[in-house]
């Protein structure tokens, strides 16, 4: 579908929060003017997130969405672990409390299911997966996926803070600080962010696959 020539990368999500973050990333690393979202590609396919880990998932998005477009796609997955839940909600992030999406239900859940919890640890976990578009003969050995890992420890709220950012955002207090990522500016989140972490590491993984 793409012209070959054209040196772009896309972007395999929907969601316009991580849009505007991934293209601040991407864009603080030097390509801005190489990505494109999916809203180029109307038709491209909803990918279920099916993968028990943020890796399957990432993979999953960016293979899918890769195939379709026939460009370099990125994508990622990403969510809250929290220690006193064994590490969930964890891909299961935005969906916890059983619609998609729903993030002020979602963090009401975790509030409640943490209410006589002392015990506040917490991850934010992003996996950034790299796909290169297929080829009819891809040769042994030859390497056509990466993928990186950002984490932002911390610890959750009693109460919801601040109104920036999205999802557990306003629950979550990044270790050395007293504010909420949601009180952040969102370049301050970028510099930190699990997300910021595993795309500038992506980021660098970059110019030596796509050309
Ligand atoms: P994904 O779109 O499948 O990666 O789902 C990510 C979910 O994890 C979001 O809907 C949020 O609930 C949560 N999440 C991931 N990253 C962040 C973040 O930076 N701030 C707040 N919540 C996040």
């Amino acid at each position: 579908m793409a012209d070959p020539a054209d040196p772009r990368l896309v972007l395999a999500t929907r969601n316009e929060h991580k849009v505007a973050e991934l293209s601040r990333i991407l864009a603080a690393a030097g390509f801005a003017d190489r990505l494109t979202g999916l809203d180029a590609f109307p038709g491209a396919p909803d990918v279920p997130e099916t993968g028990l880990t943020f890796a399957d998932n990432a993979l999953l998005k960016a293979h899918a969405i890769a195939a379709y477009t026939g460009l370099p796609a990125v994508a990622d997955d990403s969510g809250l672990c929290v220690d006193a839940l064994h590490g969930m909600p964890g891909v299961f992030s935005a969906r916890w409390a059983g619609k998609h999406g729903d993030d002020r239900a979602n963090l009401d859940l975790v509030l409640g299911q943490l209410s006589d919890v002392a015990a506040r640890g917490a991850q934010f976990v992003c996996v950034a997966a790299l796909v290169l578009p297929p080829v009819p003969e891809i040769p042994d050995g030859i390497r056509r996926e990466w993928t990186t890992t950002g984490v932002l420890a911390g610890e959750l709220t009693r109460a919801p803070r601040g109104s920036n950012g999205f999802g557990y955002d306003p629950i979550f207090v990044p270790v050395g600080m007293s504010v909420t990522t949601a009180q952040l500016a969102p370049e301050e989140k970028d510099a930190i962010s699990h997300r910021g972490r595993a795309f500038r590491a992506l980021a660098e993984l970059i110019p030596a696959h796509v050309h």
